[in-house]
């Protein structure tokens, strides 16, 4: 599933490709593409959005217009949706799984919607302070706290068990025993992990591609992440997986210590 380096990448790569097209359905043109959280916003003009959330496994591709068709004009199956551009390519949504969300509307109405209503702040620019003040008197354990978006927007299980073991903090730490620095260490080891994925391409561990079709390269270089029984890349011992918050969670238990 996309997280926030796949959606930033997502985002950045569709700047360069579609920025100032018309997307011919609605004869509206591109002014400006952001992410929020885990999804895609497009800003067209007349005051409209067309935005994306990838969830499972959707995808953004810009493709020249009979591609990922079978010839006959039919498109593949997995297509949800094709715009055209007015270039004479298409920006399609591809979505195997299908648990992928489309919005079209006023900014105002799409703004609207719970998803974004109810976001916590972008985990890529948080500063310490605020995670200060999100983590201050909660309750629960941390890779729990790391996955819920109203509290950081962004992280999902690979980014969640990525950042722990680089700092050191096992998922199943109740938030409230942590020290000053173990939180400084958390807030360090967050924007390490999410920059060096971005700088890698974001992670293609299945079938999330760029807009331009290329996979990104962190999910050969991650540290923990679906690597049970194999060594810790710091102390060597055997990384364990355990269900934690209801998904696979990966950890070094001697360097995670509970
Ligand atoms: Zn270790």
């Amino acid at each position: 599933m996309p997280e926030l380096p796949e959606v930033e990448i997502t985002t950045r790569k569709l700047k360069t490709l579609i920025l100032g097209k018309r997307i011919l359905n609605f004869n509206r043109k591109i002014l400006n593409i952001e992410r929020k959280g885990k999804a895609i916003l497009i800003y067209l003009s007349g005051g409209k959005i067309l935005g994306f959330h990838q969830r499972m496994s959707g995808k953004l591709l810009v493709v020249g217009r009979a591609r990922l068709s079978d010839g006959q004009g039919r498109d593949d199956k997995h297509i949800r949706k094709r715009f055209k551009l007015s270039d004479g390519r298409d920006l399609v949504f591809h979505d195997v799984r299908k648990f992928g969300v489309i919005w079209y509307g006023t900014a105002k109405k799409v703004l609207k919607d719970n998803y974004f209503k109810t976001l916590g702040e972008d985990a890529l620019t948080a500063g310490l302070q605020s995670i200060k003040n999100i983590l201050l008197n909660r309750k629960g354990k941390i890779k729990a706290f790391l996955l819920n978006q109203k509290n950081l927007a962004g992280i999902g299980n690979i980014m969640a068990d990525e950042i722990l073991w680089k700092a050191k903090i096992h998922p199943e730490r109740e938030i409230k025993t942590l020290r000053y620095i173990e939180v400084k260490r958390l807030w360090k080891a967050l924007k390490f992990i999410l920059k060096k994925s971005i700088k890698l391409g974001g992670s293609t561990m299945r079938d999330w591609l760029h807009p331009g079709g290329e996979k990104g390269g962190y999910f050969k270089k991650r540290y923990v992440y679906g690597r049970e029984g194999q060594k810790c890349f710091r102390c060597r011992a055997k990384i364990s997986r355990k269900k934690i918050a209801g998904r696979s969670s990966y950890f070094c238990p001697r360097c995670q210590v509970l």
